[in-house]
């Protein structure tokens, strides 16, 4: 179970999070949705442990152990995984050694099974559609947005974490890549040991076609206003974020302040839903 409580965090004395609360159990998919400048990535930054943001209160605790005290390579090594929303270029370091030497770090595996892992590594890479000369080309360099992304699920395929934050995994996919990715990581929802937990920031419910989250719920500066089952990702893409911004409708002032609130607050504004 990853259990986020009470988050407040920002990054340069600015405020951006503002109370999260939320549980994500192994084999479940939660998509996170909300606008452009809600503190989506911030969320899956702080739970990473970037440098650069701080937290000042709240916990983040994977099956009881508590993240936020740990470096990053840790979180990693606890079972936390990140997909990048613009995945970093590494010069100099291919794929296939910084994936062996992160399963070396992480005690699973020997250098003796490094050749087992190459014939893994060009399964799931043929299965992603990623082609074999990019698995020997430095991480990350020169690929193009859909490479990365194939890149990015790539990384999660082979490591096997137990929780996987995907930050806008969907963007600058076409619709191909987009479902190879997609079904690959539902797949390792059902199929993992323990099966994978996913917390998927997406701005549009087709990432969600291929990738079923049986939650959904709404950031707006800050805080989730709004929580629901997957029809709540098809209302937002009718209707968009307005009701949930601060300055927005009438019924913004109904979902401010928390979670419960906001499902009270849907519940009159979409009756038939949720
Ligand atoms: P989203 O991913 O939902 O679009 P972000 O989490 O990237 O939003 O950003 C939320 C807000 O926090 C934005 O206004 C952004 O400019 C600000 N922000 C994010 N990271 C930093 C940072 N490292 N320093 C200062 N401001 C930041
Ligand atoms: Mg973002």
């Amino acid at each position: 179970m990853l259990t986020i409580s009470d988050i407040h965090a920002g990054a340069d004395s600015r405020q951006i999070l503002r109370g999260i609360d939320l549980e994500v159990r192994s084999g479940e998919i939660h998509a996170v949705m909300g606008p452009n400048g809600s503190g989506k990535s911030t969320l899956a930054h702080v739970l990473m442990g970037r440098p650069g943001y701080e937290v000042t209160r709240g916990s983040v605790t994977l099956d009881g152990v508590e993240l936020l005290t740990l470096a990053p390579f840790e979180r990693a090594q606890a079972g936390l995984f990140l997909t990048f929303q613009y995945p970093i270029e590494v010069p100099g370091v291919p794929l296939a050694s910084a994936l062996t030497e992160s399963l070396l770090a992480a005690g699973r595996g020997t250098e003796a099974e490094a050749g087992p892992l190459g014939e893994r590594l060009s399964d799931e890479a043929a299965q992603l559609g990623i082609p074999p000369a990019i698995l020997a080309r430095p991480l990350n360099v020169d690929l193009s947005g859909g490479e990365a992304k194939r890149n990015e699920t790539l990384q999660l395929a082979i490591l096997q974490p137990r929780f996987a934050v995907l930050d806008e995994l969907d963007s600058g996919l076409d619709v191909d890549a987009l479902g190879q990715v997609a079904r690959r990581i539902e797949r390792a929802t059902r199929e993992g040991d323990p099966p994978l937990g996913v917390i998927a920031i997406t701005h549009y419910r087709r990432l969600l076609a291929e990738l079923p989250a049986q939650r959904v719920h709404v950031l707006s500066e800050g805080r989730i206003v709004a929580s629901g089952g997957p029809e709540l990702a098809e209302e937002l893409e009718r209707t968009g974020y307005a009701a949930y911004r601060e300055d927005g409708g009438a019924a913004a002032g109904e979902l401010r302040g928390g979670s419960a609130l906001g499902e009270l607050g849907l519940g009159k504004m979409f009756p038939g839903g949720l």
